[in-house]
């Protein structure tokens, strides 16, 4: 029980700094996008809706279970919560989930357009191309199950005229993916500007780095090897 109580707080805190690390490297203005982190393999804890980062507290961020159900919190959820349960119900290793609106990713997302694994540390960190996952309405089941379809084994996709979301196996390897796929979507579209050919990396490639990178560079990367 005392465990748990630890493992809620800390999740807690840890969507409060997350947060701010949010709007300091612009991933999202104001109180859009929304953060949430497993505490157990029931409950998640997740961003209120509508409040901004900058003064969010750790006694802000709700808590609810897999279905999405609100377990404990004075706010309401975000309105996003249907994205971030489909993904932790797709993925079981998913630890936690960022939901952006950075701006090159959204201007790719606004032509239907994924991001192409043109750059070797997004294939790392996502596992090759990113897709863009079909329109629909914000909030809705269709959104999230969209989005899930889209993921499709990846760590990230994009979400039409919207933005994107990532996951990762904890909160600072979800905000690097969010980190990273801006820095490729920015890529992307500076190379679609100069008009000249763009070369992917091939399957094969990508699958030896992503590789290496779930094996092993991941773990240096959290001081686990
Ligand atoms: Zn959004």
């Amino acid at each position: 029980m005392k465990t748990q109580l630890f493992a809620k707080e800390s999740a807690c805190a840890a969507i409060v700094e997350t947060g701010h690390a949010l709007i300091e490297k612009k991933l999202v203005a104001g109180s859009w996008g929304n953060i949430s982190c497993r505490i157990d393999a029931q409950n998640i804890a997740i961003t209120p809706s509508g409040h901004g980062y900058e003064t969010l507290t750790p006694e802000d961020v709700v808590i609810i279970n897999r279905d999405g159900e609100v377990v404990e919190g004075k706010h309401i959820p975000s309105s996003e919560l249907k994205v971030h349960t489909a993904i932790y119900n797709a993925y079981p290793e998913a630890g936690a989930v960022i939901h952006t609106h950075s701006i090159y990713a959204s201007a790719l997302a606004a032509m239907h357009h994924g991001v192409p694994a043109i750059i070797e540390d997004i294939v790392q960190i996502i596992g090759g191309r990113v897709e863009c996952a079909e329109y629909a309405l914000c909030g809705t089941q269709e959104l999230a199950e969209n989005t899930v379809r889209a993921l499709n084994g990846k760590k990230a996709v994009l979400l039409a005229n919207h933005g994107a979301v990532c996951w990762g196996k904890n909160l600072a390897e979800a905000l690097l993916a969010a980190e990273i796929l801006e820095k490729a979507a920015q890529i992307a579209v500076i190379c679609a500007g100069t008009g000249n050919k763009v070369y992917e990396l091939s399957c094969e490639d990508v699958d030896v780095m992503h590789d290496f990178y779930e094996k092993h560079y991941s773990k240096r990367q959290q001081g686990e090897e």
